[in-house]
């Protein structure tokens, strides 16, 4: 007989603590191997005065068991209180967000009868690192950083995920028709990692697009992968279309923690009613013990999970006329799977978790490379100002000329734009433009590279022009190519 694994349990807040009695009694009764450290996390933790929601200890017992199956909390109203989620996910690296979204038509309603899809999103970068700051007395700035390790991570992630789960298809969704950089390098190394898994199909979309033939044929969908803001918001989308958020469960995977929850929130005005739906938590805990091994008890549970929404046993949530035989409390659902433990589903597709043993060829491949160190050339200065005439309209005919003061030392002005666009030199008229701007300079001849010295000089000379310059970013070359976007219109 196997070890048990210890694993760290949080009971949460409002339905929390019911959901999370009824999936552990599932758990054990159908056999898992588990030993429980509890911790305590959310609301009582936050109101003692603890801001992130979590006590010190606490990481402790995540970093020992490595695996955290946590009910949902409710995050205090008002600032100053960090979101939890993401205070955990990011200390401990959970670079992949992984959900399944199924429909279990007929027995539970759904728009989307024919629907087996897993959205896996990247989980620590994008525009979440909440790096964002003021410029201008108009204009707010929020960083989005992609890194090349980060997106070999999840995309490599999401192709082994498609492999061990014996799924066909990886799709990509990106913008990289328009953040040629960020989306583009996600691109980029989905097209090169996608090649060595020559047994799954590889495809991409442009995530607009991608979203509406989701939405509208979920079907032909199977993997998805895609970075951190649009992942955040399909994976609501996708659970929703399989009749029920309350349905999904979620998987946080990290390199050496991972924590694995129900999709939906505390839902605080069901707290202490033996009527929450426990689905989300208990989904979360079947990937939980696939994580772990225990593929033999995941089997038996989750079969016995989907005979019992066969069976017409539900909750308030998705119980409706025709498809629920039984309208039953919290409590009652873990009893009714707890019954079916060794049943399967007759209409329902039967599931079947197997151990693949890794070796040779089928080993898992590193998740990431080190960079490869590029010859860097700088070739030019963004200097970002803010500037204000009272004009929306061709006020960069009147800011040019005063820019043009600081060109010399060997550098000299290209471009001015207002938000990307190019307005000066040669602009038009019908172009809206801000109290921000962007003044991109570049050596005088042509093809020349500039020193830090010629940086620090230009802007002394515009401090000189009394120009307030707000911000500055800098234009490499990285082994001779350009490592920056040139302005719309430029
Ligand atoms: P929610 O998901 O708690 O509730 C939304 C709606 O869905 C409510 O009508 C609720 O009754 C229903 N619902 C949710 N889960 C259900 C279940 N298992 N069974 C039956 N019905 C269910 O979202 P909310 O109301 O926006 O947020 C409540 C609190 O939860 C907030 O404090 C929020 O910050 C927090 N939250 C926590 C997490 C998390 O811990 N992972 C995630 C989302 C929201």
């Amino acid at each position: 007989m196997a070890n048990n694994v210890p694993i760290t349990v949080a009971h949460g807040d409002g339905i929390g603590p019911e959901i999370m009695d009824a999936t552990l009694h599932i758990l054990k009764e159908a056999g898992a191997r588990l030993d429980i450290e509890t911790i305590e996390i959310g609301e009582k933790v936050y109101n003692s005065g603890n801001t992130a929601g979590i006590a010190p200890e606490s990481w402790e017992s995540l970093r020992r068991t490595k695996v955290f199956l946590k009910a949902p909390i409710t995050t205090p109203q008002g600032g100053g209180f960090k979101s939890l989620n993401v205070t955990v996910r990011k200390t401990l690296g959970m670079y992949a967000n992984v959900r399944p979204c199924v429909s279990y038509h007929p027995f539970v309603k759904t728009k989307n009868p024919v629907m087996d899809v897993v959205i896996v999103r990247e989980n620590e970068e994008d525009t979440y690192g909440g790096i964002e700051h003021r410029q201008t007395d108009m204009v707010e700035q929020c960083l989005k950083l992609i890194s090349r390790p980060g997106c070999e991570k999840i995309v490599r992630y999401a192709f082994e995920y498609a492999k061990k789960n014996n799924r066909k298809k990886v799709t990509c969704f990106v913008k990289d028709n328009i953040m040629k950089q960020t989306d583009g390098l996600f691109a980029k190394v989905f097209n090169e990692i996608a090649p060595e898994y020559s047994g799954i199909e590889n495809e991409s979309w442009i995530v607009d697009i991608g979203a509406a033939k989701l939405v509208d044929t979920p079907e032909n969908f199977d993997v998805i992968v895609m970075p951190n803001l649009y992942g955040d918001i399909l994976s609501d989308v996708t659970a929703q279309m399989t009749g029920s958020v309350g349905l999904a469960g979620s998987a946080n995977i990290g390199e050496a923690v991972s924590m694995f929850e129900a999709i939906h929130g505390s839902a605080p005005r069901r707290a202490g009613q033996n009527k929450a739906n426990p689905s989300g938590l208990f989904l979360g805990a079947i990937m939980m013990l696939v994580h772990i091994g225990q593929q033999d008890i995941a089997t038996l549970a989750h079969n016995a999970w989907l005979k019992t929404i066969e069976d017409g046993i539900h909750t308030y949530d998705i119980a409706r006329e025709g498809t629920t035989k039984e309208t039953v409390g919290t409590k009652e659902f873990g009893e009714a799977v707890v019954a079916r433990l060794g049943q399967k589903p007759e209409t329902l597709k039967t599931v079947e978790y197997k151990v693949i043993e890794e070796s040779g060829e089928t080993a898992t491949k590193p998740l990431y490379n080190q960079p490869i160190q590029a010859k860097k050339d700088l070739v030019g200065l963004d200097v970002f100002i803010h500037w204000w005439n009272g004009k929306f309209f061709g006020a960069a005919d009147e800011l040019g000329p005063l820019v043009e003061r600081v060109n010399g030392d060997g550098v000299k002005l290209v471009m001015i734009s207002s938000r990307g666009t190019k307005v000066y030199p040669g602009g038009q008229p019908d172009t809206f433009c801000v109290d921000h701007w962007r003044c991109r300079f570049m050596s005088d001849t042509d093809g020349g590279t500039l020193t830090k010295q010629q940086v620090i000089s230009l802007l002394g000379r515009f401090e000189e022009n009394g120009l307030d310059f707000i911000k500055t970013e800098h234009l490499y070359n990285f082994d001779g190519k350009a490592g920056y976007a040139l302005g719309q219109g430029q």
